[in-house]
């Protein structure tokens, strides 16, 4: 049996955060998404707007916040490198400020906390796959660092507040995740290159495309969420929650071509200071304690993604990404 909850989402405009809070609702709880919709539409949520368990706050979580809520999940944060990199200094405060902040809040009225932490604690990794304990090589002064070291600080401040004031965490970190809702604009590879590739368009390559990374579909990692925050207490994470299934980008390249019959060709571009090698994550840890690994296969999940672009004609998208 499932008690409904009053459940905050942070960053819940966002691509993971919509799905969240309409995932959170269909299993009868009551959501308030918050959101400064930096990064993200508020046009995202419209279609959940009308649900009486749905309310819409547009607040800045670096400033504090007082509600009264059972749960926290806190995704507020710009995460593709294109828009965490638009103003550094605003990355780093939502990730140390705003998650002070969420964590005073969980502390003052006792809800459990989620944070959304990232693959990008581990850097540019000399460990493959990547387990939790590895600590990461990330560098702290680079174009990455504001979301990189902010999403670690956040974590110690988690940790901290666990250990200082007793408070119950969860920690996931989040592999790359695609799937319908991604902005159409925020430079992400899988979008971009449906993107391009249903504007026979180019496919921008950065690098020599041998880079690797390992694609979650996001109905499989919003599962994955819901399953640590509803874990018991004694499991605070961190815990990886990703599709280990690897592929070049080169190769991904290729296989958005195919599933979309496009005639773009590829195109190499310079590839971004401190782009990781490779990336996979070892979801051992999430199989054992939360019984939880993806079902979706990377083709299915990326047909989806392409109809999801295909039908979203209104949306504007930016030609000059291609
Ligand atoms: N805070 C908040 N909502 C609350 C409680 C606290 O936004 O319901 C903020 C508060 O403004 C503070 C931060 O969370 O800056 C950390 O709170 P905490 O109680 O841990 O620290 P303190 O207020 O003692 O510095
Ligand atoms: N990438 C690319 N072309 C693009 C966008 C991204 O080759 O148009 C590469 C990027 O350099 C990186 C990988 O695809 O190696 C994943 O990039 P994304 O920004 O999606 O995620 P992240 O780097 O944070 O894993």
């Amino acid at each position: 049996m499932y008690f409904s909850k009053k459940i905050a989402v942070t960053g819940g405009c966002g691509f993971l955060g919509v799905h969240l809070c309409k995932k959170l609702l269909s299993m009868g709880n009551e959501v308030i998404c918050i959101d400064n919709c930096y990064s993200s539409q508020k046009r995202n949520i419209y279609h959940l707007l009308e649900n009486p368990r749905f309310e819409f706050l547009r607040h800045d979580i670096t400033f504090p916040l007082y509600i009264e809520v059972d749960e926290i999940y806190n995704l507020a944060c710009p995460a593709s490198p294109v828009h965490y990199q638009r103003d550094p200094v605003q990355t780093i405060k939502t990730c140390i400020h705003g998650t002070i902040n969420m964590l005073g809040l969980a502390k003052r009225i006792k809800a459990k906390i989620l944070q959304a932490s990232t693959s990008e604690v581990y850097g540019d990794p000399e460990v493959h796959p990547q387990p939790e304990g590895y600590w990461g090589r990330v560098n702290p002064i680079g174009i990455r660092s504001c979301y990189d070291e902010g999403k670690r600080c956040a974590e110690t401040l988690f940790f901290d507040y666990h250990r200082q004031h007793d408070l119950d965490i969860k920690i996931a970190r989040i592999f790359n995740t695609y799937g319908p809702m991604m902005h159409p604009n925020d430079g992400r590879v899988v979008s971009n290159f449906i993107i391009q590739a249903l504007g026979n368009k180019n496919i921008t390559i950065y690098g020599d495309g041998n880079q690797t990374r390992s694609f979650c579909y996001v109905d499989d990692l919003i599962d994955g969420l819901i399953k640590l925050m509803d874990s018991p207490d004694a499991i605070t994470g961190p815990v990886n929650l990703g599709n280990p299934d690897e592929i070049t980008i080169m190769e991904l390249a290729q296989k958005i071509i195919k599933l979309s019959g496009s005639q773009s060709c590829i195109e190499k571009q310079p590839i971004p200071l401190d782009d990781p090698l490779k990336r996979k994550p070892d979801i051992q840890l999430a199989e054992k304690i939360l019984s939880w690994q993806p079902s979706t296969s990377l083709d299915h999940g990326l047909e989806q993604t392409l109809l999801f672009f295909k039908k979203a004609n209104d949306i504007q998208i930016d030609h000059s990404l291609s």
